[in-house]
């Protein structure tokens, strides 16, 4: 077999990447860019090597006498399976998506008012997607590997998972997108022990990464139950919208899409928020380290938010995901952070990347 057929279950919207984002195409880059960028964080935290594409990253070619195999071991683990100048992608992938009947549009909410900072903020870089459709339904993949690489479907499988559990899918991940379900996954252990067995297979390159790079040894990831009669929650029904408040009110007893208040700054508070209470406790420049900055998005948030959502329509809670990748002390904050803003909630499972990698590596007993 050397194709695989997965079907996804978005739990907040795929971002397909503004208004002219109705393309296949434009969806299926950002599927593969976040495939990618996970990846990356999976080998680095296995020990592997993945190089950064934004600065130079890797070129195959095969100097004068040189065998393949010798141009090849050249690449990083990344680029053997996302491909890079000269070497072609190991797999190739079509996106389909099975909208809900209700056709949702782009639609962001905040405790702000028109024109006050967090809905100004989000109505300026979202300017472009005001009017667009937001698929939210179901998502079908069809993933055809390349002949002689079919070691890499139990990886790709298992990268799926571990983005399914503990992050998300597409563009736009740290604004709230892109939570999805997938009822096929396998564990998160046997995940990391394909992904692993994949690099073994291909003569693991270890190689120290630069500081600051993205990785599973620093990674943690909180799920959280919140409940409906949470008065945050109640106060999040009545936000103001930016985009299209049809689509809100369409959803707003399954889905609400706050992950910008919860992560930035709590609107009408001066100390709630993620970003605000850490920028409290730790000063501006560790909020920036973190949380990134918003002047021109330069540095990349390490924490990311989900909008909250419910599994099921008779769910009584809403859940939010919140996952970093730093040291996981920063985890122990947010969680308190999270219980000064919401007053009935649940923090029902904690994991953290060291955790996940080191249950990956003990022998499964038989
Ligand atoms: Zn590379």
């Amino acid at each position: 077999m050397d194709k695989l057929e997965i079907k996804l279950r978005m739990l907040t919207p795929l971002w397909t990447g503004g208004a002219d984002g109705q393309s296949d195409r434009a969806r299926e880059t950002g599927i593969i860019g976040s495939l990618r960028w996970w990846y990356e964080a999976v080998v680095r935290g296995l020990g592997g090597r993945a190089c950064d594409p934004t600065e130079g990253g890797c070129i195959y070619k095969r100097e004068q006498g040189e065998s393949h195999a010798q141009a090849y071991e050249r690449l990083c683990d990344a680029c053997k399976l996302f491909g890079c100048t000269g070497w072609q992608r190991r797999f190739r992938l079509s996106v389909q998506v099975d909208g809900f009947p209700f056709d949702s549009h782009f639609c962001l909410a905040t405790l702000d008012k028109a024109g006050s900072f967090n809905h100004w903020w989000l109505a300026k870089i979202f300017e472009e997607s005001i009017g667009a459709r937001l698929p939210f339904g179901n998502v079908n993949m069809h993933v055809q590997f390349l002949p002689d690489s079919t070691g890499y479907q139990a990886a790709f499988q298992g990268l799926l998972s571990l983005m399914s559990l503990y992050g998300g899918i597409g563009a736009k991940t740290q604004y709230g997108f892109g939570r999805f379900d997938w009822t096929e996954r396998p564990s998160a252990e046997s995940a990391i022990r394909a992904i692993r067995n994949q690099l073994d297979s291909q003569h693991l390159s270890a190689a120290p990464h630069p500081p600051g790079y993205y990785t599973l040894r620093h990674f943690w990831h909180l799920h959280c139950l919140v409940s409906d009669e949470d008065p945050l929650i109640q106060k999040f029904k009545g936000a103001t919208v930016v985009g299209d408040s049809r689509t809100f009110r369409y959803w707003q007893d399954t889905y609400l899409p706050v992950s910008f208040d919860i992560r930035y700054k709590l609107p009408g508070s001066t100390s709630l928020g993620l970003r605000q209470s850490y920028r409290m406790e730790k000063g501006k420049m560790a909020a920036r380290a973190i949380f990134g900055t918003l002047k021109g998005e330069k540095r990349g948030s390490r924490v990311f938010v989900s909008h909250l959502y419910k599994e099921k329509p008779s769910e009584p809670n809403y859940s939010l995901d919140v996952w970093g990748f730093t040291e996981t002390d920063l985890m122990d904050k947010i969680q308190g952070y999270l219980r000064k803003m919401f007053t009935k909630m649940d923090i029902d499972q904690t994991v953290t990347g060291p955790q996940l990698l080191e249950d990956a590596t003990t022998v499964p007993q038989t």
